[in-house]
């Protein structure tokens, strides 16, 4: 963060902290991302970028990408202030990314699987043909090579720069995981925060395993939406994780330094190997301590500076 003059706090992305956006606690950004980006004091976890997710999942080394051949198309000349076959380009530019969702096959602990990773970072993870085509893809090549297939989910939902042929993935995502399923195949769906949308009403919460991280906001329409919608005060915690575990739409509950593990147990157990095995946590690595510096204060003076008088000759 950054002070203006006048005192109001401003993004600075590249800065030594960062604000938690739950607690409101100061965040030494080393430590921040050695945490896996989540909060210290809170726990809150907040969204991974695709390929960081990839790196803290997948055996070091073992990740093959697929898939990458497939480009997304401006069909409908859709303008949103900015034409989207430009907004397209920007947003490849800015993240090295064609689209929202990564896949590629992979080992967990030495087991393999097919891993598809949705990237927030991309338009707010949002599914277009691409992520579509890709999940569906996955779902295929899992079925094909006999390994399960894991979906990390992050996404604010279906891509509207281009309409129908968006909400048409929905169907074509869940048609190729009941292939996977027929075929006597298993799926995994991680839904990370957010998971909204045609992504939370298809692919996503279909899957054999529902997985969430904790406190992650998943569903269709937004609360705000929903509220104004029935006029009515919505629960405490409310499609939060933890809410839709008690309803039973999801499974379980796992925190990011677990996540490793759980999927190593479950892809055992999807396998016919020994879960337990699969289960055992690595060695603890050492990790070089960080000793965080003093955050900055929360109101600083903000004190003009005095023009230097001319030195006297
Ligand atoms: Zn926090």
């Amino acid at each position: 963060m950054a002070w203006t003059r006048t005192g109001k706090k401003k993004d600075m992305p590249g800065g030594l902290w960062i604000k938690c956006e739950s607690c409101g606690a100061m965040l030494f950004r080393k430590e921040f991302e050695q945490k896996q980006r989540v909060c210290g004091p809170c726990g809150y976890h907040f969204t991974l970028p695709g390929r960081e997710r990839i790196a803290l999942t997948a055996d070091p080394g073992s990740f093959e990408e697929r898939f990458t051949e497939l480009m997304p198309a401006d069909r409908l000349g859709f303008n949103d202030k900015v034409p989207y076959d430009q907004k397209l380009a920007q947003t490849q530019q800015k993240t090295g990314e064609t689209d929202a969702l990564i896949a590629g096959t992979a080992t967990i602990k030495g087991i393999p699987c097919v891993l598809a990773v949705m990237n927030f970072q991309f338009l707010g993870g949002s599914m277009g043909m691409v992520v579509g085509e890709k999940v569906a893809r996955a779902a295929e090549l899992a079925a094909e090579i006999g390994h399960p297939l894991i979906v990390f989910s992050c996404s604010g939902g279906a891509r509207m720069h281009e309409g129908a042929v968006s909400l048409m993935q929905m169907a074509k995502t869940c048609g190729a995981l009941a292939l996977l399923n027929r075929k006597g195949g298993v799926s995994i769906s991680v839904m990370t925060h957010p998971t909204t949308g045609g992504v939370t009403a298809s692919f996503a919460s279909v899957c054999d395993f529902l997985l969430a991280e904790p406190g992650a906001l998943l569903g269709f329409a937004g609360p705000r939406v929903i509220a104004t919608t029935i006029k009515k005060e919505l629960p405490k915690g409310f499609q939060r994780a933890e809410f839709l575990l008690e309803k039973g739409q999801v499974d379980r509950i796992v925190g990011r330094a677990q996540m490793r593990d759980e999927l190593a147990r479950l892809l055992a157990y999807a396998t016919g190997r020994d879960p337990v095995a699969a289960f055992k946590p690595a060695p603890a690595v050492a990790v070089e301590p960080i000793v965080a510096p003093e955050p900055p204060p929360e109101e600083p003076e903000q004190k003009p500076k005095r023009a230097r008088k001319p030195k006297k000759a």
